[in-house]
């Protein structure tokens, strides 16, 4: 499937914000300021610009939201970079600057899937084994997540409150916050 397409037709409409200046926001270059937790790894990378999805940012993109555990690497759903632009997108809207996103899990490869629904609960078919989803550790207040929840047009938003942690999928629009009590 030709990427550009795909995030021309599908992902621009689709990922609504609810203010205006919507159409600004997804004109302009589309950077990620990344942090691993784990690795420390670093990244800023500008993955597209003038409605082009940039070929080798994307792919150290990919390679960057690898299973640390195991090496592995897929191509990542284009629209889960998208998703995290827009979490960019609200901090700046919220506290007029962003910061960089520390990821605690993106991609999860079978064997350490497996690992995760033993330890963790994980689901089974959890979307980070196809490439669709991406923790992140507190990328916003606390107080500003029903807000956010609101905020996003589309995809999976998930709240984690005890870890502190925000899951992005780019399955079906919904939002839901779990506390372990
Ligand atoms: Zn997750």
């Amino acid at each position: 499937m030709d990427r550009r397409c795909f995030l021309g037709a599908i992902l621009a409409p689709g990922v609504a914000l609810a203010s205006p200046g919507w159409s600004e926001f997804w004109a302009q270059p589309r950077t990620l300021w990344l942090r691993r937790s784990g690795t420390n790894e670093e990244v800023k990378l500008t993955y597209w610009k003038d409605g082009l999805l940039l070929r080798d940012p994307y792919i150290q993109l990919c390679r960057f939201l690898r299973d640390v555990h195991t090496g592995d690497a897929v191509y990542m759903d284009p629209r889960i970079l998208d998703l995290m632009f827009v979490v960019h997108g609200y901090q700046f809207s919220t506290v007029g600057a962003t910061s960089r996103l520390t990821i605690t899990n993106a991609y999860e490869s079978k064997l350490t899937n497996r690992r995760l629904v033993m330890t963790h609960g994980a689901s089974r078919t959890s979307r980070h084994m196809s490439g669709q989803a991406v923790d992140i550790a507190n990328p916003i207040r606390p107080q500003d997540y029903v807000e956010y929840m609101k905020y996003l047009g589309a995809g999976g938003v998930g709240y984690y409150p005890d870890s502190g942690h925000m899951h992005l999928d780019t399955g079906p629009k919904r939002s839901w916050t779990k506390s372990k009590f």
